[in-house]
């Protein structure tokens, strides 16, 4: 007889055997299967996670049912040495993927439940050994198939496994162990009672959150651990390890690695500045400015005192079209406490914002794209480019202000920037005004798309009053409703002349 079918009678206190993979990952599988079957575990069944970028795990940011920064999940500090303090969307994603299986456990006929990851290395087995804690009886005694009592059975540890001689259950031990787990489905209905919100990952609400609140117990010494972050040899779905790059014999699959393990964060930032605004509303301007004061705020970039970027965006999901680094492609997991904007008189505005409207289709398209999700306004279907400008122009302005960038700059008041970047340490030795003033003027004058620039049109306030004035009533309400939305700080920039 096959040895490891002898084995199979050591997992008989497990009625069903899970193993969470993703779609498509033959190589995690393939390793899984290897894995199991070497230790009796050929009952398995595969069930399928929750991808990163599902539905789901959209919304479930959306909803702001995601811990977010800051503080740091982990520790709870501001500013602290964490390498990954946010919740990342593959994080989210592993968090579903254990609450379906909870889920699945609940709805099936089964009391008793044993949960591998795919990535799972089991090192130095020892039938003989973990028979002796595994046996019905001493799981019986543990109240492992009491159908009132919560339990969790821990095996795993992110160490490497060691040789072992004996084993004994711990109780209370609270060792995150995804790797390998047992739990009854009493334990399955108290995940599902206890979840409300993202607030950590999945092993330590598992582990530390729900093993509080059950009866839990760990081997004494762990028989499984994983092979993407223990030994790095296996691609690691959550955070990409340098260790997995190295050790890659196949140097197209490596570059495609190393790019993966370069633009990865896991870190949101905090920055003394964020400052933001409209396309061609200031932002290039106040980054110059902020460097005439020796402040390193990059302009779409993000540098050692900040960024001033036009492109907001409140979710992990969409990136920025223009950016010069992975922080200013992904603001998301940027943070300041100082959120300044920009704002343009709309009469001022107008005219580049059409031309940005017409001839940055990239720009045009972003900005579309999150005033629809923001605001449920469509800008498509303003056809006349002179309404189109005004509703893209206003609609930005309330995003941003409503996402907390309530210090208020107009454009070109170098005097007010001044104030708005003074801390009690930074007083600022200021150039002659009329320098800060030449910069207003230089900096954003003929912008060029594809290497051409275009002539701007220039509108009087009578114009802009009467447009206003005749919009269809359908447009005139979300006019208003958008004009009230902002504060009277920034409308008394942004429609200065137009009274
Ligand atoms: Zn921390």
């Amino acid at each position: 007889m096959n040895n490891n079918l002898g084995y199979n009678s050591l997992w008989n206190g497990f009625e069903k055997v899970l193993c969470l993979t993703l779609e498509g990952e033959i190589e995690r599988q393939r390793s899984a299967t290897k894995e199991l079957c070497n230790i009796g575990l050929d009952k398995f069944q595969f069930f399928q996670g929750v991808k990163n970028n599902d539905q789901r795990i959209v919304k479930i940011y959306e909803q702001n049912n995601v811990f977010s920064f800051p503080p740091c999940f982990r520790c709870g500090e501001q500013k602290c040495n964490c390498d990954n303090n946010i919740l990342i969307p593959s994080q989210v994603a592993c968090f579903l993927s254990f609450l379906d299986i909870f889920e699945f456990a609940i709805n099936s006929p089964f009391n008793t439940f044993l949960v591998a990851e795919d990535d799972i290395q089991v090192k130095h087995f020892n039938e003989k050994v973990l028979r002796e804690v595994l046996n019905i009886e001493v799981l019986r005694e543990l109240s492992f198939f009491n159908s009132e009592i919560p339990c969790l059975l821990s095996m795993g540890s992110p160490e490497p496994v060691k040789v072992y001689r004996e084993l004994y259950w711990e109780k209370n031990k609270q060792n995150p162990s995804n790797y390998l787990f047992g739990f009854n489905k009493s334990f399955a209905k108290l995940a599902k009672d206890e979840f409300k919100k993202i607030n950590t990952t999945s092993d330590v609400f598992i582990h530390r959150v729900l093993a509080s609140k059950a009866i839990s117990y760990s081997l004494s010494s762990h028989i499984a651990t994983d092979y993407s972050w223990c030994s790095e040899t296996i691609r690691s779905l959550i955070h990409p390890k340098r260790g997995y790059v190295t050790q890659l014999k196949d140097s197209n699959k490596k570059l495609i690695e190393l790019k993966k393990y370069q633009e990865h964060i896991q870190k949101a930032i905090y920055v003394p500045y964020w400052i933001s605004g409209i396309p061609r509303g200031g932002t290039k301007w106040a980054s110059v400015i902020a460097h005439t004061f020796g402040i390193d705020i990059g302009h779409e970039e993000l540098k050692s005192h900040g960024i001033s970027s036009w492109m907001y965006i409140d979710n992990p999901f969409i990136k920025a079209p223009f950016c010069k680094d992975k922080y200013s492609e992904n603001p998301f997991y940027i943070y300041s406490q100082k959120k300044i904007l920009i704002v343009r008189p709309l009469l001022k505005g107008l005219g580049s914002q059409i031309i940005e409207n017409e001839k940055n289709i990239q720009s045009y398209s972003f900005r579309k794209k999150i005033i629809q999700k923001n605001l449920n306004f469509d800008l498509d279907k303003i056809y006349c480019p002179l309404g189109k400008a005004i509703f893209s122009i206003i609609c930005w302005y309330l995003i941003i202000y409503k996402n907390s960038f309530k210090i208020v700059v107009r454009i070109g008041d170098h005097e007010k920037l001044k104030e708005a970047f003074s801390t009690k340490e930074n007083r600022f030795p200021i150039k002659k005004n009329e320098d800060l003033d030449f910069l207003y003027k230089d900096v954003n004058s003929g912008k060029k798309y594809l290497g051409r620039s275009y002539l701007k049109q220039d509108f009087t306030s009578e114009e802009i009053i009467d447009y206003i004035k005749n919009m269809p009533n359908n447009l005139s309400n979300c006019f208003n409703n958008f004009k009230e939305g902002l504060s009277s700080e920034i409308r008394d920039i942004l429609f200065e002349n137009l009274n």
